[in-house]
């Protein structure tokens, strides 16, 4: 299943729900989830992806989903802010979503994903960039607003790495994402981007599933042609670090299936 798509209802993605799901049924995936990109305040100078289109959202996929030959789900990308958490937790429980992925875009005001914002990396020390990211990330797991993390180490998409090893911080997060009993997305998207690698990598996921972190696939697809992309190699990383089960979603309760 591809549980991460963005239609052209997020503010820099096309296409629109019936698109992707002829993709997916090309692509052979099995069902799909929409996940729209929401942030509950605005942040200055970047796009604000508004949480008040969701109502007339939710009625026109609960009515495409009658019509569709594809099981598909609702779930919503939101971006964790902490000072925001009581904000997100407000806005998820207003709408009937089956998982609520949870994303860390900025640290600060600044968005670490945004290619106009890259510069950024250059004047900052790298490994506190990653012990920002990575102790957001846990904050956001341990808020139990999510049931999904997304793109794990986003924080390398430009290919910016600390030169020293950081595994400690890896560790450390994973003890909470295993505490915290949230689910990692295995996101396709960083084959796209400069890092050139599949978020997270092999070593961030081999230590994922030595604490039995359970998985989902996401191609964090931004236009139908993007839906399914590159999951034969997402499968085989998976299968290779030992995973043989992936998690479904359903009203927000989780259920393992083979992969
Ligand atoms: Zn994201
Ligand atoms: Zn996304």
């Amino acid at each position: 299943m591809d549980y991460h798509i963005h239609t052209k209802a997020s503010p820099d993605a096309k296409g629109n729900m019936e698109e992707h799901v002829r993709k997916a049924k090309e692509r052979n995936i099995s069902e799909i989830g929409f996940s729209e990109h929401i942030l509950v305040s605005p942040i200055s100078g970047y796009p604000w992806a508004s949480p008040d289109f969701m109502p007339a959202y939710v009625q026109n996929f609960l009515a495409f989903k009658e019509s569709s030959n594809l099981p598909i789900k609702l779930g919503v990308e939101v971006d964790f802010v902490p000072s925001d958490a009581q904000k997100i937790e407000d806005f998820v429980q207003r709408h009937p979503f089956d998982y609520v992925i949870g994303a860390v875009h900025f640290i600060g005001g600044w968005g670490v994903d945004y290619r106009s914002q890259m510069h950024e990396y250059l004047k900052r020390d790298i490994l506190q960039v990653y012990e920002e990211y990575f102790s957001l990330v846990r904050k956001m797991c341990k808020s139990q607003l999510f049931d999904i993390l997304a793109h794990p180490d986003l924080i390398k998409i430009f290919g910016f790495k600390p030169n020293c090893d950081f595994s400690d911080i890896l560790i450390e997060t994973v003890e909470t994402m295993a505490e915290s009993n949230i689910c990692a997305e295995i996101n396709t998207a960083g084959l796209r981007r400069p890092c050139s690698e599949i978020y997270p990598n092999e070593e961030f996921l081999k230590i994922m599933y030595s604490y039995d972190v359970p998985i989902v696939f996401g191609s964090d697809a931004h236009e139908p042609d993007d839906v399914g992309r590159n999951f034969e190699e997402a499968i085989n990383l998976a299968k290779k670090v030992g995973y043989t089960q992936t998690c479904v979603f359903n009203d927000r309760k989780r259920k393992f299936v083979e992969t």
